[in-house]
């Protein structure tokens, strides 16, 4: 059965009856229709003296196209540990509608680990996006229309920094020219549309603690320079109430369910690249104050999803989290250690040793943040009990344990084992989390830091110019922010193609860009897509409206 057979089939609970679980009073549940609520402000601001619960990070090898799990895994994990007697949640992010229709599967999970409505959070959901959106719409013709009426913040128009949005994937909208039409129009000027997702808006909204947070951190978005390369902030040109009008229902978090009818928080969706790639600081916070034992995702691998979800989400929120699961696959293995995809079908316990070599790094590297982790392995039908053995020894030496898990196929009952050692990792009370460096280190310390300790780079290319704006930043009192690496996810280096644990490497720097508003310094390495194109055959082709009026082809 596909994905969304196994959503269709699914016997969901109002609600209003998962909000009781998590014992959330009806008038602070704010239903979207019967199956999605958002949670109130008040009912949030109420809970500050609770004690939280604990916070587990499931994250993952460097992804290969042989596809990994973690949304699987970390949805699989939740109703795993509510199958042992726990109250867990899961967080999780919401999707990109653009994506859906190029070629991108789901975000809600997948096999009997999934989050539902699934084709609800895979299209318009609870329309936080679409506020993101309009958020970001306001600013973009708030700035023009400024330098319309005379331009009194005296904008260089060669350097507006903002971009528009929209959540489509449209290659045509990647570079512009805008306020073409003579006087009435404005004036003519470059300028690019990035996806939603990509909005410093986004990040801001997933890093904000509540609403005057967001507030401040809105308005503290560069929108461009002065010619004497000054900056101009949102603030400067009074968007930033309005646009926090615009997303005030969207600040709060959305609460649906699993397969299993266990609590799911889904909310926000930031770029993994360009931004933190975690769900919003405001949904795990409030988790944490609701359930005993949280469990989210951050994107891509361990070296970057894992590294921003400590550096840069734990250490601005003050989280601290408990345990570690890291996602492996056969399949995965097998291509860290050199086998095609068509070849993945075949047993080769080999490759799985060569490739193991990908798992080791991300371990040894998890292992500096301090938090106890164990190896979750994803099985997929054409494991072999050798290669699942293979794996299991290789972590040993390692001083890990590795549990095969079933949730896909099995739900929560198919990673029960691991439910219970992450109790037991939990409650052993050893992890002692800290970030990578500290605030203070100066800004190209920290890139180095990371590139060194994380990826094994031998050195960090950075020119003068980079290092002229790092310094400027820091004179401006932009050092202490920590840095967002945007980088391929498929290699520790900055070459896509070259997997398993390379050595003999340096990484270049190609620009660094600032988010001043999100609160992070974006080091750019290699190409990055902020508005992606659709493939020759987009999915969109396929996804219609049966005869019985539901949705199909969405994976
Ligand atoms: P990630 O979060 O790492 O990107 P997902 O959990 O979203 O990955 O899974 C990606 C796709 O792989 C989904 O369509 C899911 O159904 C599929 N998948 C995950 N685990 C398995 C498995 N064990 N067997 C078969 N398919 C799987
Ligand atoms: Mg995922």
């Amino acid at each position: 059965m596909s994905d969304i057979e196994i959503a269709r089939a699914a016997t969901k609970k109002p609600i209003q009856e998962i909000g009781d679980k998590l014992g959330i009073p009806s008038e602070h549940l704010l239903p979207f229709g019967h199956d999605k609520a958002k949670i109130s402000e008040d009912f949030i601001k109420s809970l500050s003296d609770r004690k939280d619960g604990k916070l587990v990070l499931v994250t993952a090898i460097n992804p290969t196209p042989a596809g990994e799990g973690k949304t699987t895994t970390t949805v699989g994990l939740g109703d795993g540990l509510n199958a042992i007697g726990k109250k867990a949640a899961v967080c999780i992010r919401e999707a990109s509608l653009g994506p859906n229709f190029g070629m991108k599967g789901g975000a809600a999970g997948g096999g009997y680990a999934q989050v539902v409505p699934m084709e609800d959070m895979n299209l318009h959901f609870t329309g936080d996006f679409h506020a993101i959106t309009s958020a970001h719409s306001l600013l973009a013709a708030m700035l023009d229309n400024h330098i319309y009426w005379g331009n009194e913040q005296q904008i260089d128009i060669r350097r507006v920094a903002l971009r528009r949005v929209i959540d489509m994937n449209d290659r045509a909208l990647r570079q512009i020219v805008c306020n073409l039409g003579g006087v009435a129009n404005g004036f003519p000027r470059e300028a690019g549309f990035d996806i939603t997702v990509a909005s410093e808006v986004m990040a801001i909204l997933c890093l904000a603690t509540d609403l005057k947070d967001l507030e401040q951190r809105l308005g503290d978005i560069i929108v461009g320079y002065r010619r004497d390369r000054s900056p101009v902030f949102c603030r400067d040109i009074k968007a930033d109430g309005a646009m926090t009008v615009l997303l005030q229902q969207a600040m709060q978090p959305n609460l649906v369910q699993t397969l299993e009818n266990n609590p799911a928080f889904v909310h926000g969706g930031p770029f993994a690249n360009i931004a933190h790639g975690c769900n919003s600081v405001i949904a795990t916070t409030t988790a944490l104050k609701l359930a005993d034992y949280v469990v989210t995702e951050a994107g891509f691998g361990a070296d970057l999803g894992a590294e921003k979800f400590f550096d840069i989400k734990c250490r601005k929120a003050g989280l601290k989290p408990d345990a570690v699961v890291l996602v492996a696959t056969i399949r995965a293995m097998k291509m860290n250690g050199g086998v095609a995809k068509a070849d993945l079908g075949a047993e080769n316990v080999q490759a799985v040793k060569d490739g193991c070599a990908n798992l080791g790094r991300h371990i040894e590297n998890l292992k500096k943040f301090g938090v106890p982790l164990v190896v979750g392995i994803n099985y997929f039908i054409t494991d072999t009990d050798a290669e699942v053995q293979a794996i299991k020894d290789y972590c040993e030496g390692l001083g890990v344990e590795a549990i095969l898990n079933k949730h896909w196929s099995d739900g929560g009952k198919g990673i029960e084992q691991t439910a219970r050692r992450i109790v037991e990792l939990c409650e052993g009370g050893t992890a002692d989390f800290k970030p990578l460096y500290p605030d203070d280190m100066p800004l190209l310390e920290k890139i180095e830091t990371i590139a060194k300790e994380i990826y094994r780079a031998d050195n960090v290319i950075v020119d003068n110019k980079i290092k002229t704006q790092l310094k400027d930043w820091e004179e401006q009192g932009y050092g202490n922010l920590p840095v967002c690496m945007a980088k391929t996810q498929y290699s520790f280096t900055t070459d896509g193609n070259w997997r398993g644990a390379p050595t003999g490497f340096d990484i270049p720097v190609r620009e660094v860009r600032i988010s001043a508003g999100a609160g992070f310094i974006v080091v750019v390495c290699g190409e990055i897509m902020t508005m992606p194109g659709l493939p020759k055959v987009p999915s969109a082709e396929n996804i219609r409206i049966n005869e019985a009026g539901q949705i199909d082809g969405l994976f």
